[in-house]
Order: structure tokens, then sequence, then C-alpha cells
């Protein structure tokens, strides 16, 4: 075979490629970051996670990103399987240690002798005679390439805000004051840290969040809209003086064993790292200067003395607007030797990424066979995320999705509401299993 180009070697990329060559399709994998770098990759490592180290859900019998899992685990995904290795405690989420996570799919890559990985960037789209390749470069797409896709698509790229929750050193986390709980007592009780606090903490830390100075907006950037679930927390607090309490500051479920009551509102902390040394603030995602992060945060009762390993931040996300620009099976109409896959192609989501990678992985080996790519059922998560991309959304007004149920065909028997999510998630795993057992067959 000739090889597959794929470009960008992030958490789409990487699945694609061993998709590929798991069906014995030779892979060269162009990745930028070693020459260049982005905004919010800090090291040179395939599937580095930016932000958050969770996976989200692992429920695969009520949660629709738990059956996503669920269905890449059956499909041979390289991207869960280092997750499942790089597991650190998280209650029913699926969070890593994100070293030891892109370390294992960095190994992986570098090791499959089919996949060739090449340190440079790719700053053109290729001409319809120059094989196959895949782009999964990712909401931070080098703007060279950017402006080609536009040049060529002749539609407007969108660009919009993403935001980076701050990491603390364990150590400096006060726990005479803070203490160890998950909402609802769920998992084993050492999974979050809670800060907890009174009213008028609460309200003075709502106005300092408010005043606090923020970073300044390029022209560029201006104007543009929040990505959904990564507001920064001061827009937050701008929008309502109780919105964060009722968001990632919300205290239910959650009892301060030194008053034996419910806060009036609760900062978490979640494990960042195997070794328990960092965590992270959960929903944290800021644009305040990093001073100001330092000064306010420590306000914080258990953060008085936090230190940081890494302060939040924002950052540029790109995307296509692929239910106009796509077929059925993520090939570019205009040019249908390319693939887009991973968040430039509006999912939205570590998981979500790599799912459309596996799948454009995939669709691209069955060509390079002379087969034509076989779409997985509508019923399961991953043909919901596919659809959602390549045609059910309103190109108009087409934004990034997470994967969600609503995105699945409704279920065609009686049930009551209560046994909705359940019959989804049993329907998909029921589906997706019929679908790989065809699959094998005609192998
Ligand atoms: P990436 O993982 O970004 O991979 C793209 C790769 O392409 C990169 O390695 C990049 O260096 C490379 N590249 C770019 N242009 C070129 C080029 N021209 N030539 C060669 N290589 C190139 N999702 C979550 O689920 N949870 C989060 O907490 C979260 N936080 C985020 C925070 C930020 C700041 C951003 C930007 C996104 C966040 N996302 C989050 C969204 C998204 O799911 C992730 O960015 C995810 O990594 C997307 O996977 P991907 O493979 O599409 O892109």
């Amino acid at each position: 075979f000739d090889p597959v180009h794929i470009v960008g070697g992030g958490l789409a990329g990487s699945e694609a490629a061993w998709q590929l060559a798991r069906a014995g399709v030779p892979v060269i994998l162009h990745e930028m970051r070693g020459p260049h770098g982005t905004d919010a990759h800090h090291t040179d490592a395939l599937a580095e996670l930016v932000c958050s180290n969770s996976f989200r859900s692992d429920d695969a019998t009520a949660n629709a990103v738990g059956v996503l899992h669920e269905e890449m685990r059956r499909l041979g995904s390289l991207i869960m399987r280092s997750g499942d290795e790089a597991r650190v405690p998280a209650g029913s989420a699926l969070a890593v240690d994100r070293d030891v996570f892109s370390g294992k799919v960095t190994q992986a890559l570098e090791e499959e002798p089919l996949v060739e990985i090449r340190r440079e960037r790719i700053e053109r789209l290729p001409g319809e005679d120059d094989g196959r390749w895949i782009f999964a470069t990712g909401p931070l797409t080098a703007t060279p390439l950017a402006e080609n896709i536009c040049t060529l698509t002749g539609e407007d790229q969108l660009a919009f805000f993403d935001a980076i929750a701050p990491i603390v050193h364990h150590e400096s986390i006060d726990l005479e004051t803070a203490w160890y709980q998950s909402r609802w007592d769920k998992g084993d009780g050492k999974d979050y840290i809670n800060c907890p606090m009174d009213r008028d903490q609460y309200e003075a830390f709502i106005d300092a969040l408010i005043e606090g100075e923020k970073t300044v907006f390029r022209e560029w950037e201006e104007n543009t809209p929040y990505f959904d679930g990564c507001m920064p927390i001061e827009v937050m607090a701008e929008r309502g003086r109780d919105t964060l309490r009722f968001g990632p500051m919300k205290p239910v479920g959650l009892t301060n064993p030194a008053t034996g009551k419910r806060a009036w509102a609760v900062v978490q902390l979640r494990q960042d790292n195997a070794l328990g040394t960092l965590w992270n603030i959960v929903g944290f995602q800021t644009k305040l200067k990093y001073g100001e992060q330092t000064r306010i945060f420590r306000t914080i009762p258990g953060l008085e003395k936090a230190e940081f390993a890494r302060l939040g931040g924002l950052h540029r996300n790109t995307f296509i607007r692929s239910p106009s620009l796509l077929d059925e099976s993520l090939r570019l109409k205009l040019r249908p030797n390319i693939r887009f896959a991973g968040q430039i192609t509006g999912c939205e989501g570590y998981i979500e990424s790599a799912a459309v990678g596996l799948m454009a992985g995939r669709f691209t080996g069955e060509e390079a066979m002379g087969d034509a790519p076989r779409l997985p059922p509508r019923t399961t998560a991953h043909g919901a995320l596919l659809a959602h991309i390549t045609g059910d959304a309103e190109a108009e007004t087409f934004q990034p999705m997470n994967v969600n149920f609503g995105l699945f065909p409704p279920l065609d028997y009686p049930h009551k509401k209560k046994e909705r999510k359940a019959g989804y998630a049993a329907r998909a795993l029921a589906d997706m299993g019929e679908w790989e057992g065809l699959r094998a067959a005609a192998e």
C-alpha cells in the first residue's frame, strides 16, 4: 500500500494512525511539535492532554461518553487502552496521569513498524493526486494551514476561546481545613479534596473574580463565544452571583467534617497525576492574569499557602463547518482524498476527538483495501457522533458538540423516561457488537 499521511499527532491523529497500522496500512504521521509549539501544549509527546486529566464518565450503562469509551475499547482503541493503563482514582469518571498516558501512546506508535513519525509542520492541503491524507490538527491548528483550508473551502474559520484550570501541589493544601470526599460519597473517598466557603467568603471571592485583572484580548479574539463547558470562572461570576454556587462550586452531596454541615460553596480539587502530588481545581479555567490568580485563589480556605504547578490560561479553538464540507465518511467533498478528524471536525472533547480519529483511520484503511467505508450504526455512540458532524447538525449554526444521548435516534419501543438512558446504552453496545461481528466475518 501507499502510506496514508496523517497530519497532527494529537488524540485523533494518534488513534487514526493506530487503527490504520492494525489494518496493515503504512502511515506517515506528521506532527509539528518539536520544531514548533502550540499555545496550550507543554511537551512533544503524542496525544498530550492540554487541560483536564479526565476522560469524563466511564459508566457504559447510562452515560453517553461512557458508552463511547466502551465502544472504543471494543474497537481496539489505543487511546482507551493507554487511558485504562494510566488511570488515577476519580470516582465513576476515568481520569489519567497525563504523562503516563501520553508516554504510552507515544511509545506504542514509535514502536509500531508501520508508523513513521515525522516532526514537521504541514502548511497546505495536498492536491487531488497526492495520495490519502487525514488532517487531525485540532483546535490549535497552525495558522498557515488554517489559512490554506479557508482558501480552499471558501468558508471562514471560526476562532473562539478555551481555558485551562490551575494545578496545585498537594503538599501545599491545608488538610486541616480542606477534606477528602467524593460528591454523594461515590468512589473511594479520596478522589476529591474539598475547600469550604461560608457566605461572606463566597461573596468576597465573587467580587475578587469580577474585579480581578484579566488578560487583554487581542483584536482578532474579540467577540468570540466561549467553548461551552469551559467558560472562565470570572465570566460565570459576572453572569450571576450564584452561578458558580450552582456550577463548579456547588456544595451539594458534601459534608464538612469540621462542622458536620454542608458549606455555602465548595471548591473541589481532583487528582491530576498517578503519584497524587498534583491536584487541579475543578472547573476553574480562567483568563485572570497569573498574579491575580495566585492572589485570589489563595483566599480559598485550605489554599492559603497553595503552590501552583500550573496556572490557568486561555486558548484559541479552530473548527470547520463539517456538515456542509464533509461527506458521510469524513471526506472533504471538494477533495475526497482528504479526510478530517478530531476536534477540527467540530466534535468536542478528548474522547470524541479520538473516536472521530478512530473512524477516519478505519474508513481510510478500508478504502486502501479497495472497500467502501463501513459506517457504524447510527444507534451507536460512534454513529451518533458521526451523523451529527457530517449532516445532522445545522451547518449555519454549527458549534462543537460533546457526545450525548440527544444525538441518538429515539428508542423504538415503549419505555419509561427513567429507562431511556439505559435503553440507549444497551442498544448502542448491542448494535456495535453486531457491527463488529459482521466486519470480522467479512474479513
Ligand atoms: P490535538 O490533540 O490538539 O492534536 C492536534 C495536533 O496537531 C497537535 O499535536 C498539534 O501540534 C498538531 N498540529 C497542528 N497543526 C499542525 C500542522 N500544520 N502540521 C503538523 N501538526 C500540526 N477536551 C476535553 O475533553 N477536556 C478538556 O479539558 C479540554 N480542554 C481543552 C483546553 C484547551 C486549551 C483546548 C485548546 C482544548 C481543550 N479540549 C478539551 C478540547 C479537545 O478535546 C482537545 O483539544 C483534544 O486534544 C482535541 O484532539 P485533536 O486530536 O483533535 O487535537
